[in-house]
């Protein structure tokens, strides 16, 4: 059991270990997907089983740069509790890989370039490949933006954890602060700690002054009796570092002693630490894409992330935002699947317009198109469209080829 745990992680941990071979075509100046999905966290993973299961040709391009990485175990996803995240990523993948019509590679996309009225995309990766694709998905996540504190980064996730349905069961009961900035926002998340540890205390860490007070009775003008009522109390000695005296990276029992600027130390067995976070990728801004600050999410990270429509449509028409990345407001592994989900949903039926469209305009005649030559290429796109098998492309041969022609 311990051996086939730990070679599912190690092969989690090293990547993509499941990748079909490109759809290219023979005579194909480019690669040319249904979707290209950028990014290969919850989100992006989804996505490609949707787009599998209806299949559609499509391939997931990943950095490998999970938000969930530095965690133990994956929390309140029914079915996988208490997965950590590389099996998560490894299970996902290998499902996945049943559906031959997508492929799977490591990379980072540097640039996407919307074509002909954004009908298709050009995909450039940072060595220098191109692909296209009708539609793109951005599943790229956020990134936390850590204070410096000594000690932080390496309890984070271990111990110092996100949010209180991630780890807030493991630590329940104990010993247990929140570190923020003193805000709304950190009034509000430490009163819903209490269902999980009575009488927890704020850390705000030298932002318990005039400016900060001010903005939060503005917006919450009994703050005070909330604090009270709920035994919550603000500790806004500064801190100088974190240090874990007890534990370790794949267990509960922390205990972590807090150093203070004084000198003075406090003994915690949990953190939970409400930090602010920005889009992982610069992709976003390339493109010009419209970006907002979901107003009271309940997510206090503060990023700016991608607007999206109902479909999970962003600004840009083709390019689909899901996940962490997108303003639903709701971060975790639950909406990250269901945005991405929905995501596929809304491209299945958008490309199948997209296609009729080009059959109209066309008036494709198939005796016509199996003469000409530009009829191969409408029937090669078709035959993809149309969802009929995407056999795997052998560089070696020309299955592909023949099994189009026929
Ligand atoms: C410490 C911690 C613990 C958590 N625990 C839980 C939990 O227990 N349960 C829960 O539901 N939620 C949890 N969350 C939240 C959860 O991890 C996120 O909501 C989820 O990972 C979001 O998935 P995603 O696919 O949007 O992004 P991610 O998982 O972050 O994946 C984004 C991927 O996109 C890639 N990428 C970015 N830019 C590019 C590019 N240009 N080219 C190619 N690839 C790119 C990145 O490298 C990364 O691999 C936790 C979060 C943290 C910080």
């Amino acid at each position: 059991m311990f051996v086939k745990v730990f070679s599912l992680i190690v092969a989690g941990v090293l990547g993509l270990v499941s990748s079909s071979p490109i759809l290219t075509l023979p005579g194909d100046s480019l690669p040319q997907y249904d979707c290209i999905v950028v990014g290969g966290g919850p989100a992006g993973l989804t996505a490609a089983s949707a787009l599998g299961r209806v299949r559609r040709s499509a391939l997931l391009i990943d950095s490998a740069d999970y938000r969930n990485g530095p965690t133990q175990e994956v929390h309140d996803v029914i079915t996988r509790d208490g997965t950590p995240p590389a099996v998560f990523r490894y299970l996902a993948r290998e499902q996945i890989s049943v559906y031959k019509s997508v492929s799977m590679m490591n990379g980072t996309v540097e640039a996407i370039v919307p074509e002909e009225n954004n009908t298709y995309f050009t995909i450039k990766l940072s060595g220098g490949t191109q692909y296209e694709s009708k539609k793109v998905i951005l599943a790229t996540g956020l990134n936390d933006l850590l204070p410096s504190t000594p000690g932080l980064a390496t309890g984070w996730g271990k111990g110092i954890y996100w949010c209180p349905w991630c780890d807030g069961w493991e630590h329940k009961d104990m010993p247990f602060a929140t570190l923020c900035a003193f805000s709304e926002g950190c009034v509000k998340d430490s009163m819903t700690q209490v269902t999980l540890n009575k009488s927890p205390l704020m850390l705000t860490n030298g932002t318990y002054d005039d400016a900060h007070i001010a903005r939060v009775e503005e917006a919450l003008p009994d703050y005070k009796e909330r604090l009270k009522v709920n035994n919550i109390t603000v500790d806004d000695r500064v801190l100088c570092k974190i240090s874990r005296v007890h534990g370790n990276d794949s267990d509960y029992e922390d205990d972590f002693v807090v150093t203070f600027t004084d000198n003075s130390t406090l003994v915690l067995d949990a953190m939970r630490g409400l930090f602010p976070a920005q889009l992982k990728s610069d992709l976003p801004g390339k493109l010009g894409m419209n970006l907002t600050k979901p107003v009271d999410s309940g997510d206090p990270s503060g990023a700016s992330v991608i607007v999206v429509k109902s479909d999970m449509q962003s600004s840009i028409p083709g390019i689909f935002a899901v996940g962490d990345t997108n303003s639903d407001g709701s971060t975790n592994v639950p909406h990250a699947m269901w945005s991405a989900k929905r995501a596929v949903v809304f491209m299945q039926t958008a490309l199948a317009m997209q296609y009729t469209d080009a059959l109209i305009d066309e008036e494709i005649d198939s005796d016509h198109l199996k003469r000409s030559a530009s009829g191969k290429e409408s029937l090669m796109s078709m035959k993809r469209s149309l969802e009929l098998p995407v056999p795997r492309y052998d560089a070696t041969s020309n299955e592909l080829m023949d099994y189009l022609m026929e």
